[in-house]
């Protein structure tokens, strides 16, 4: 008998059953859950700003849609952000881009999509940085490629500094996230510096996911495309230096042949990014930067609040240079971070389990301190009843 459906053979494809549901936002909607039955909860699970959108931007978009801008755009998007775009690269990043080298996506996310798919194969290996934000190892197995991860450990700061053993010939590409979600790392230029050149010499490719470039506390930021242009995929976006989330904009910026490539997922899946978006996307890049390192102050301050709190309890925790997460250890209460983090969502405070960023996280919790001071010192109060006990 022929056909799908029968008791053994699934009718869902391989690469879709080889992965699992998004554990961060799993626990986001969970939290959003609980609220509207009504309950107490602490979220500590965000990985969104818990600002509004800055008014300037806004205005942009109202003004986009006064100005009837209700269509497809071009599918790479509007001219006018792209050149703006390339603008920022050159000036911030030291990449020398060009219009025709950025596709303006729907999210980092959505980038980060096109550039696995675009670039990896069956068996190809794809070094990740563990630990890894939850994106990474679903697009690389969506892919059918393998996921290798090069653990740093908590001692070093969360800093690879040995990639390079880990490259083979099977190795395509790999991916870094500085600022990092969740350690909040931020590594030094001399680390990525190595690793672009090591992309150059063995001619695999570098994505440089740089979504939390402009949360840095300390510590310098340095794009490995303004090492290796024509080696790296860099991709970035609105949703967390503008708290624009909802607004789902990113880009992805490559040498022209990698973009070409790529505009072909981009133009089968997704046409263009909204065009509203895309023009208050070039309202936050022309306007004032200020809402930005105001927020970043916000964050700074919030970290500090978390870490003292962390300390009066005993949780050891990196302090983290950017991003806006925190990832301690907790094994020495005598759990895991899966254990303690179901605890804590039990007494109404969602944070997420640290194995969800790769094995090697599974004594670690994620704390995101994208919340207010108050519900920060709240959030420590419960963990110090559940450890405790
Ligand atoms: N990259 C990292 C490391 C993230 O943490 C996130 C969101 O949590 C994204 C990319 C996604 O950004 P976007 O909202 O632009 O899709």
């Amino acid at each position: 008998m022929g056909g799908y459906g029968g008791a053994e053979e699934s009718i869902i494809s391989r690469r879709v059953e080889s992965i699992e549901e998004s554990a961060t936002l799993k626990m986001t909607d969970l939290a959003r859950a609980m609220k509207a039955e009504g309950k107490d909860v602490i979220s500590l699970s965000s990985g969104e700003p818990d600002f509004d959108t800055p008014s300037h931007i806004k205005e942009a978009a109202i003004r986009a849609l006064n100005e009837g801008h209700t269509h497809y755009t071009p599918s790479m998007g509007i001219p006018e952000l792209r050149e703006a775009i390339c603008e920022k690269l050159r000036r911030e990043n030291g990449i020398d881009a060009e219009p025709s080298e950025v596709i303006v996506t729907p999210g980092a996310k959505h980038a980060i999509f096109e550039a696995v798919t675009t670039l990896v194969d069956e068996g190809d290996e794809v070094i990740l940085i563990g630990p890894a934000w939850v994106t990474y190892e679903a697009c690389v197995r969506y892919a059918g490629g393998k996921a290798v991860y090069v653990n740093t450990s908590p001692e070093e700061g969360y800093i690879p500094y040995d990639v390079g053993e880990y490259i083979t010939p099977k190795t395509k590409l790999v991916i870094l996230n500085s600022p990092c979600n969740p350690s909040g790392a931020v590594y030094p230029p001399e680390v990525i510096r190595e690793i672009a050149e090591l992309s150059i010499d063995h001619g695999f490719f570098v994505l440089s996911d740089e979504i939390y470039e402009k949360i840095i506390y300390e510590g310098k930021h340095l794009s490995a495309g303004s090492i290796a242009p024509e080696r790296t995929i860099t991709v970035n976006g609105f949703s967390k230096s503008y708290a624009m989330t909802g607004w789902r904009l990113g880009y992805v910026h490559s040498n022209e042949d990698m973009i070409h490539q790529m505009l072909k997922v981009h133009q089968y899946i997704q046409a263009c990014a909204s065009s509203i978006s895309q023009w208050a996307a070039l309202g936050a890049l022309r306007g004032s930067q200020k809402c930005v390192e105001e927020m970043r102050e916000m964050y700074r301050k919030r970290r500090d609040v978390l870490m003292d709190e962390l300390k009066k309890i005993g949780v050891k925790c990196v302090r983290p240079k950017g991003a806006f997460y925190a990832f301690p250890d907790v094994s020495s209460f005598g759990m895991d971070g899966n254990t303690l983090s179901q605890k804590l969502l039990e007494r109404g405070v969602i944070t997420v389990p640290g194995s969800s960023f790769g094995e090697r996280g599974k004594n670690h919790i994620r704390i995101s301190f994208s919340a207010s001071v108050e519900n920060i010192k709240k959030g420590i109060a419960i963990m110090k009843n559940v450890i405790e006990r």
